[in-house]
């Protein structure tokens, strides 16, 4: 799978994704991740992005062309897409989920647009964007990080990219419930042993606990999870 992100901040969002599980991920070529810098794409010799919004009002906002034009390199780029999506990271959109990350996974080339200041020209969001899609309820100063997010959830779900699958078929939300509690060594830590169950060897007696630990936690932290179920 192959995601590009347009922003204003390139080396910000590469220096994110390029670590880690996400950062290997790319080296050994399970997906490819390139962040654009749309300024590239300003005609202005002072290679501005941005102007003062129509109709008065505070703040700046991302001119069109630029984006539209970086978009198309995008495309130029990768032609060979078998499908395609586009998002607009904004804090008006769909809020992401589990089940969204799942959805975008299946796509191809995922196009991402962070936004600055303002926002975005709307008409760009006419002519080039899928859906806008919102990492919660509250306002950020840009969309890198959101996009850094977006990615990371979607890019885990990808095959090759975490080295056991299995992985994220038994995390949070996977099956509608909260994971249940785990642990390593040492057996005993400030007093507090690692339950008698997971010592056990007995495997059936450990997926029961982990499922019963599950429905707990997820009663006592978020019991509108159960109820959707
Ligand atoms: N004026 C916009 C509004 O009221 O909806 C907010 C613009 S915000 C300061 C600048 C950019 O940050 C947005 O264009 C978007 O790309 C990004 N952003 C901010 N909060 C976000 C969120 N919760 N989810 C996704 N993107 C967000």
């Amino acid at each position: 799978m192959r995601f590009d992100i347009m922003t204003l901040f390139p080396d910000f969002v590469s220096s994110i994704l390029g670590e880690s599980i996400i950062g290997r991920a790319q080296k050994s070529g399970a997906i490819t991740v390139k962040a654009h810098n749309i300024r590239d794409y300003s005609k202005d010799k002072h290679r501005r992005v941005d102007d003062t919004p129509y109709g008065g009002g505070k703040g700046m906002l991302m001119m069109a062309p630029p984006i539209y034009d970086c978009y198309q390199s995008i495309r130029e780029e990768y032609p060979q897409a078998e499908s395609r999506h586009v998002v607009y990271m904004s804090p008006r959109g769909r809020v992401l989920n589990q089940n969204i990350a799942r959805e975008l996974s299946s796509y191809d080339h995922l196009i991402v647009l962070c936004g600055h200041y303002e926002g975005v020209d709307s008409r760009i969001i006419e002519e080039i964007v899928d859906e806008e899609i919102s990492i919660g309820d509250f306002v950020l100063t840009g969309g890198e990080l959101p996009a850094c997010i977006l990615v990371d959830a979607v890019a885990r779900l990808v095959d090759g990219v975490l080295a056991d699958p299995e992985c994220h078929e038994k995390e949070s939300f996977s099956s509608g419930l909260l994971e249940y509690p785990q642990y390593t060594r040492p057996v005993e830590f400030h007093g507090k042993k690692v339950p008698d169950v997971l010592l056990s060897g007995h495997h059936a007696n450990i997926e029961q606990w982990r499922y019963e630990q599950s429905v707990e936690i997820t009663k006592r932290l978020r019991p509108e999870l159960l109820e959707k179920q």
